[in-house]
C-alpha cells in the first residue's frame, strides 16, 4: 500500500513510494504494556422489544490495548446473558484477571499465538475473547498503516448494506418507522417477531411487504420466540411474500423442529442464537439452515468469525454479520470492515451503533445512500473520544 499513516491513525495518500524507515518501523515489536477491560452504559434511543426481553441500556465491554511504544488498538463485546451467558461484570472480570495476564509482555504481531493463550487460558467467555482479538488487530492496522479488512486478506466492497430493525407493539407503527427509515436510506429491513402473535406479525409482515417500495429487502427474526407450530403458522401466512428469510424461529436447541420447518416453507431459514461455533454451523446446515447470523461475541473472536464465513461459503449457506443491540462506532467498523472483507453477505450487515444516543467515536458512520462505506484509515479507521468515554464508564458494574 503506497500510504503513510499519521499517529493519529487516518491514512494519507503518497504521491512517491514509502522510504525504506518505514518498511523498518512496520516491523517493530509491539510489545503488549496493557489490557484494560472498561464496561460502559451506553444509553439506546428508545428501548427495543425483542422476544423475552426489552433492552434500555447496551452495557459493552470496551477493551484497550496499549504497547510499551504507545500503540494502541480498540475493541468491544456486548454483554448479552441470553445470547453467550455473559455479564459485564463476568467479562470484566476475564479480562482483569485472566485475559490481561496471558497477554502482557507478549508481542502483538504475533496474534495466532496470542488467540492460542487466550484459549488455554481460559474457557468460552467468547465475548471478552473477541473483544481483545479486534483490538489487537485495530493495534496492528494501525501499526503498520493498514486497515483492519486488509489484515482479514483486503476489502472486496467499499460499502455495505446495513439493516434497520423493527420491532413496535403494533404493525402500524412497525410500518410508520420502516417508512421513516427508507426515507433516511435505508433499504434492507429486520422485522423483530415472536412479540405480538403469530396473526399480527403475519399481519405486520404482510403490510410492510405490500407498503415498502420494491428495492427494499425484508427479513423477521423471531429470536426463539415462536413453537413449532406458530412457526409453521407464520410461515405459511407470508408465504407470498418478498421475505428473504427468517431468523431463529424456534429455540436454539431444537434441530428436529428446524428440519420440520425447513421441508415445510420455501422461505429460508437462518440460524442465530443456535451458532456458537463452526460445528453448529455444520449441525444447523444439515438440519436445513440456508444461512447463519454470525457475532463476533458468540464464535470468540474475528479469525474464528474469518473461518465461519469460509465455511459458509464451502456449504453453499448465506451469512448475516450483525452486532448484537447495541454496540458503539467500534464494534459497528468492525462488523462493517469485516463484512468488507467475506465473499459472501448477502444477508446483510447489523450494524447497531445506529440505535444508540450518542457514540463515543469521533465520526459516526453515516448511511449514504442505503450503503455504510468502510472507515477509510488504518486498523478499524475510527478515532476513539476519550472524554466521551470516561462519560459513559460505569462506576459499579457488580449487577449488571
Ligand atoms: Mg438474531
Amino acid at each position: 500500500m503506497s500510504s503513510l499513516c499519521r499517529r493519529s491513525g487516518h491514512m494519507e495518500t503518497l504521491t512517491k513510494p514509502a522510504p525504506p524507515q518505514e518498511t523498518v518501523r512496520a516491523g517493530r515489536p509491539l510489545v503488549i504494556a496493557a489490557v484494560r477491560a472498561i464496561p460502559v452504559a451506553l444509553p439506546l434511543s428508545k428501548p427495543v422489544r425483542m422476544s423475552g426481553v426489552t433492552i434500555g441500556h447496551a452495557y459493552n465491554l470496551v477493551v484497550r490495548v496499549e504497547t510499551k511504544g504507545g500503540d494502541v488498538g480498540w475493541g468491544e463485546a456486548a454483554s448479552a446473558p441470553t445470547m453467550t451467558g455473559e455479564t459485564l461484570s463476568g467479562m470484566v472480570a476475564a479480562v482483569e484477571g485472566v485475559l490481561a495476564p496471558a497477554l502482557v509482555g507478549e508481542d502483538a504481531r504475533f496474534l495466532p499465538t496470542l488467540i492460542s493463550r487466550m484459549q488455554h487460558a481460559i474457557y468460552a467467555n467468547t465475548g471478552p475473547r473477541a473483544a481483545i482479538e479486534m483490538a489487537l488487530l485495530d493495534l496492528a492496522g494501525r501499526a503498520n498503516c493498514v486497515s483492519f479488512a486488509d489484515l482479514l486478506g483486503g476489502a472486496r466492497r467499499k460499502s455495505v448494506s446495513p439493516m434497520w430493525l423493527i420491532g413496535n407493539a403494533t404493525a402500524a407503527d412497525d410500518l410508520a418507522e420502516a417508512q421513516a427509515k427508507y426515507r433516511e436510506g435505508f433499504r434492507f429491513f429486520k422485522l423483530k417477531i415472536g412479540v405480538k402473535t403469530p396473526d399480527d406479525d403475519i399481519q405486520a409482515t404482510l403490510m410492510l411487504d405490500k407498503a415498502l417500495p420494491s428495492d427494499s429487502i425484508l427479513c423477521a427474526d423471531a429470536n426463539m420466540g415462536l413453537t413449532r407450530e406458530s412457526a409453521r403458522r407464520y410461515l405459511g401466512g407470508i408465504a407470498g411474500s418478498r421475505m428473504l428469510y427468517v431468523e431463529q424461529p424456534l429455540p436454539h436447541a431444537d434441530l428436529e423442529g428446524l428440519a420440520m420447518l425447513a421441508g415445510a416453507t420455501r422461505i429460508p431459514i437462518c440460524s442465530d442464537e443456535g451458532i456458537h461455533s463452526i460445528a453448529d454451523i455444520e449441525a444447523n446446515g444439515r438440519h436445513g439452515a440456508r444461512g447463519v447470523s454470525l457475532k463476533f461475541i458468540k464464535l470468540g473472536g474475528v479469525t474464528e468469525m474469518m473461518r465461519a464465513a469460509q465455511l459458509c461459503d464451502r456449504l453453499g449457506m448465506a451469512v448475516n454479520v450483525a452486532g448484537k443491540i447495541a454496540e458503539s462506532g467500534i464494534g459497528s467498523a468492525a462488523n462493517i470492515q469485516f463484512s468488507s472483507a467475506i465473499r459472501e453477505a448477502s444477508w446483510g450487515v447489523s450494524l447497531t451503533h445506529v440505535y444508540l444516543d450518542a457514540d463515543i467515536v469521533r465520526d459516526r458512520l453515516e448511511i449514504v445512500d442505503g450503503r455504510m462505506a468502510v472507515p477509510a484509515g488504518a486498523g478499524l479507521g475510527l478515532e476513539v473520544m476519550e472524554d466521551r468515554l470516561r462519560a459513559v464508564t460505569m462506576k459499579n458494574w457488580s449487577t449488571v
